[in-house]
């Protein structure tokens, strides 16, 4: 079990369990409860009689400190369950009160310490329900507490799509599908070792939120079905829209040149170079315009129609 890279501090605690009892499978954010700095959050957890302690933690100017090493757990969720199974993280707040706000940079290199703990640890997609059942915890699912806070925690479903989004999690578009057996099994999870939660009997049509090999997820939570049974509904995405067809260009059109000198550009404006002039006062095709400016028909360039005149 290795620890992070992403560490720029490190203060061992000795408020921890070594080593953690369990394969590392989550991640629990806590907020701090006030603007700390790495140090200060480290002396904290430095003394025996506090008995807290956090994996690690991002300090309120954004650096990142280790008081326990991920092969132990630490004592952070008031959970040994929990603790035994994650890695937990102490973010520090920008202010003290209020609904706890935390910076947008702290936020950011906690998203990139999930980032690296999934990687090293081979959690492959952090999944937050809102409950204990999920892979992103929070303390208060553990106890009677205000942490993570309401502005961290209001950032929990982003945090995990972020993180997610970097671990290149594909996210599946919903879709729906038609029952055709007359009885579909529901399990709790996309496979035939897992439990039978409920059974389908109405050849009915359900929305698919997740797919895993050839299961889908039911949006209704209840679990997975097997889509061999099942037709799926929508179509496929529709086709691109052809490209819009190209403006028609304007029919070509008679000027007669005005200026003793006019020249000729490499394309519509003053800012093009010269590649040419007419001297002649003489009768010229346009067959575009742009602005102020005609294209020659004989392909030498654009002249400004300011110095012509239609015929
Ligand atoms: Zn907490």
């Amino acid at each position: 079990m290795s620890n992070s890279p992403l560490v720029q501090y490190i203060k061992i605690s000795p408020n921890s369990t070594n080593p953690r009892r369990k394969k590392i499978k989550k991640i629990t954010i806590h907020h701090m409860a006030g603007p700390l700095s790495v140090e200060t959050c480290g002396e904290i957890f430095a003394k025996p009689e506090r008995r807290a302690s956090s994996n690690y933690a991002v300090g309120v100017d954004g650096r990142i400190a280790m008081y326990v090493e991920e092969k132990n757990r630490a004592w952070t969720s008031s959970n040994a369950a929990n603790d035994n199974e994650a890695v937990t993280i102490e973010v520090a707040n920008s202010a003290v009160g209020g609904d706890w706000p935390v910076s947008d940079k702290v936020l950011a290199r906690t998203i990139d310490l999930c980032v690296d703990i999934c990687k090293r640890n081979g959690i492959d997609k952090l999944v937050y329900t809102g409950d204990k059942s999920g892979n992103l915890t929070r303390h208060d699912m553990f106890a009677n507490t205000v942490c993570p806070g309401p502005y961290l925690g209001s950032k929990f479903p982003y945090i995990a799509a972020e993180v997610n989004k970097r671990l290149g999690v594909q996210t599946q578009t919903p879709f729906l599908v038609k029952v055709t057996a007359d009885a579909l099994n529901i399990r709790s999870g996309p496979g035939v070792a897992n439990s039978i939660t409920g059974t389908i009997k109405d050849k009915g049509t359900y929305t698919i939120v997740d797919t895993k090999d050839d299961w889908g997820k039911l949006k209704s939570g209840i679990g997975w079905i097997h889509l061999g049974y099942t037709k799926r509904l929508d179509p496929s995405p529709p086709a691109p829209a052809p490209a819009p067809a190209p403006a028609p260009a304007p029919a070509p059109y008679l000027v007669k040149v005005t200026a003793n000198k006019l020249n000729i550009r490499s394309g519509p404006g003053t800012n093009y170079k010269i590649q040419g002039a007419i001297t002649d006062k003489g009768t010229y095709t346009i067959v575009d315009t742009q602005g102020r400016w005609g294209k020659l028909k004989s392909g030498a360039g654009w002249i400004c129609l300011n110095y012509t005149k239609k015929i």
